[in-house]
């Protein structure tokens, strides 16, 4: 079991692509995306072309899933200037849809947040049924009695796939930050680079109602941990547990966020004695927070 903090820090370097193995023009990876406030880079480790891939399925779940949510919260951006000061908000009045500008700092921001279904690897293919609970997770904001309506009416599109991807490549990076690029048998390439193969075998989640992160330090937004787990089917595996945003809760009543597990390949020879001695690649510079970028939590 291991747990790493994320404060803004710089591992590596990688020195080649830990998707494709290609060992030129190396970019720095985030594990979590910047946009997220995730502040663990690996030096040296994505290639451009494999970089191009990430951010696409990155940019999705940015975008649909935490798009209000980082707006409201002012999350790091690199285009502050575009950062909009009200966001739209669809109304009901008199039996009428309409949409009204917000001040961002008053808008509800609703999130989907999804509870996914085990993996399959580690509930040895049991249960017909794997539904995928959405919920929606609102801001303190206006209320529809405040602006005269009779109620707020919000789409939200989630893009399971672009998430069980966006998922995976944050297990393989913490994975390869963790035991390194041969610290374990990596099975969730596919997956990542070209959406390949059965996403639910590997990704998934649990149904747990978990409170939310208690830790003081607030800067602390995300939370992985890599554990091994003997499975029924595939034996000795690597996993990756991940709660994003760990201390922000659900409305109406706090949940906190979910877990995600994702199985990143089969345990090797070197994968325990790595996981015992932390993290793999060295510290190269660290600091509390980025340079020019602001990450405010929710205020509970
Ligand atoms: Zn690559």
């Amino acid at each position: 079991m291991s747990r790493l903090d994320f404060k803004y820090t710089k591992l590596g370097p990688v020195g080649l692509c830990i998707y494709c193995g290609a060992n030129d023009e190396l970019t720095d990876e985030h594990i979590i995306p910047y946009a997220l406030g995730g502040g663990i880079q690996l030096v040296a480790a994505s290639c451009r072309e494999c970089a191009g891939v990430t951010h696409k399925f990155e940019g999705v779940v940015g975008r649909q899933i935490f798009g209000p949510m980082r707006t409201r919260h002012e999350f790091p951006t690199r285009h502050k200037k575009d950062r909009p000061e009200h966001m739209p908000l669809t109304v009901l009045r008199g039996g009428q849809l309409e949409e009204v500008a917000i001040a961002r700092h008053e808008h509800p921001a609703f999130t989907p947040v999804a509870w996914l279904q085990p993996c399959k690897i580690l509930d040895g293919y049991e249960g017909d049924q794997r539904p995928i609970r959405l919920r929606l997770m609102a801001n303190e904001g206006v209320t529809a009695e405040q602006l005269g309506a009779d109620a707020i009416q919000f789409e939200a599109t989630f893009n399971l796939s672009a998430f069980h991807r966006f998922l995976a490549k944050l297990a393989h990076c913490f994975a390869v930050l963790y035991l390194g690029i041969d610290g374990f048998d990596a099975w969730l390439l596919p997956l990542i680079l070209k959406g390949e193969g059965d996403a639910e075998l590997w990704i998934g989640g649990d149904y747990r109602e978990l409170p939310p992160d208690s830790r003081p330090d607030r800067s602390n937004a995300h939370s992985m941990q890599v554990s091994l787990y003997r499975t029924k089917t595939h034996g000795h595996v690597c996993g990756v547990t991940i709660r994003l945003f760990c201390n922000w809760f659900v409305d109406p009543a706090p949940f906190g966020m979910p877990e995600y597990h994702a199985i990143v390949g089969a345990v090797n020879a070197r994968t325990e004695g790595r996981l015992a001695s932390g993290p793999f690649f060295p510290i190269i510079s660290q600091n509390e927070r980025p340079t020019g970028a602001a990450v405010r939590q929710k205020a509970d």
